[in-house]
């Protein structure tokens, strides 16, 4: 028998294992379009409930707007549904020339490839770039697609404590010898939601010779100025050789994603990245909502004025509510309860009334560091903001946990 017994209680034993230690994920069934508002079905099989949505990445609240999904709707009229093909058999439209071009412009690099998702961009280009005479050096906390496009590639790898512009300098010291040197970090780091210091780093690889590759995922389209990504914020506009980033979050939130940067090097990517060469793109309905994303960008920065002003309130109202808060100015606003099951229990309660936000914790996060990860939209109106911030404020009272320190926390629920 190709599948006996034996092996089906091998793998239910790890199943249940997973169950036992309370790591077991568990979708959620969202019954209504990716917004503010959301009709949720939990656990499976319950009746629908409406509650305020603060862990999506939809922060530019772009993930139904109506501009949007007319657009789409219009390119599914004029570039059908699907290619059937990779890019460079039969597999590209005008369309996608015309997204690769805007997302350079939008940018500030010099060329863009397309990927059927950010995680095959990092999975393809590191082999693409780079060969064995060549090292990787990414900081510890870098995305988990990034950590499987370095696993992917023959150079060799090594990595720098996490934002320490010492250890990485040390790094790069050690590493003179190597034909490449590239530098690898994400712009905003998902979980704690600190940026890289990108000014610094781009200084330290002018300094030693290196290239530097951002992962921009949590930052395209509302971090800067003009919401560029960390490269404008921290005032390095073209200086970054590699930018990798998504469509799936703020730009519409559908699928894709692409290789930005060094015209050399995103042509390498051409002809070498293979979930490029083997699997499709971006298909066209996909790629004419991010077309109209991009023109919504462009026209106004209101979205992301509104987004930092969502994020400051959110902050500063959880902050005078009592909660330990990790650093940050981004929309990415974690909520620390250190203990596993508190973060479950706690999420579970703000669920029953009526606020959507899942608890994170080990291996997600590290251990001891679980937390209930909020963000913040453009599509949060105030009213949703005071609503959700009573909602904390009630659960927080409830497991008591409100005006207490982090050893406070610690000692009554354990690590
Ligand atoms: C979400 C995310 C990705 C994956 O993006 P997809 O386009 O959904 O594959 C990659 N890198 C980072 C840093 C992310 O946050």
């Amino acid at each position: 028998m190709a599948y006996p017994d034996k092996t089906r209680d091998t793998y239910k034993g790890i199943l249940q294992g997973l169950r036992d230690a309370g790591i077991f994920k568990q979708e959620r069934f969202i019954h209504s379009p990716q917004a503010a508002d959301i009709e949720v079905e939990f656990p499976e099989g319950s009746s629908l409930r409406k509650v305020i949505n603060m862990c999506a990445n939809n922060y530019l609240g772009l993930s139904s707007h109506p501009e949007v999904v007319a657009a789409a709707h219009e390119g599914l009229k004029t570039r059908g549904y699907g290619m059937s093909s990779v890019r460079f058999i039969c597999g590209t439209q005008d369309i996608h020339k015309e997204l690769e071009a805007r997302t350079t412009k939008f940018l500030g690099t010099e060329d863009t490839i397309l990927f059927p998702s950010c995680m095959d961009a990092n999975a393809g280009v590191f082999e693409a770039v780079l060969t064995k005479d060549d090292v990787m050096i990414s900081d510890r906390l870098v995305h988990a697609s990034l950590i499987d496009g370095i696993r992917l590639c023959g150079a060799m790898p090594d990595t720098f404590k996490h934002s320490d512009m010492a250890h990485l300098e040390q790094k790069l010291q050690m590493h003179q010898d190597r034909r490449l040197r590239l530098v690898i970090t994400d712009g905003v780091f998902s979980m704690d939601g600190d940026t890289a210091k990108l000014d610094e780093m781009v200084a330290l690889c002018e300094k030693y010779d290196a290239m530097l590759l951002v992962d921009d995922s949590h930052s395209t389209g509302f971090i800067g100025k003009t919401g560029r990504g960390t490269h404008e914020k921290y005032g390095v506009l073209g200086k970054i050789d590699i930018i990798t980033t998504t469509f799936g979050k703020a730009l519409g939130g559908a699928t894709g994603g692409c290789v930005s940067g060094r015209k050399e090097l995103v042509e390498m990517c051409r002809q070498k990245a293979r979930p490029y060469l083997f699997s499709n793109t971006i298909a066209p309905v996909v790629v004419a909502g991010v077309l109209k994303v991009f023109d919504i960008l462009t026209r106004s920065t209101e979205l992301r004025d509104k987004l930092e002003r969502n994020a400051a309130y959110w902050r500063k109202g959880l902050q005078e509510a009592g909660f330990v808060l990790k650093e940050g100015d981004t929309p990415i606003v974690p909520v620390m309860l250190f203990n596993a099951k508190l973060a479950q229990d706690f999420s579970r309660a703000l669920y029953d009334e009526g606020i959507y936000a899942v608890g994170f914790f080990f291996p997600v996060v590290p251990q001891s560091q679980a937390r209930i990860r909020t963000q913040l939209s453009a599509g949060h109106e105030l009213h949703h903001l005071d609503r959700a911030l009573a909602a904390f404020t009630k659960v927080g009272k409830k497991f008591e946990i409100l005006g207490k320190t982090r050893q406070e926390i610690i000692d009554r629920y354990g690590m």
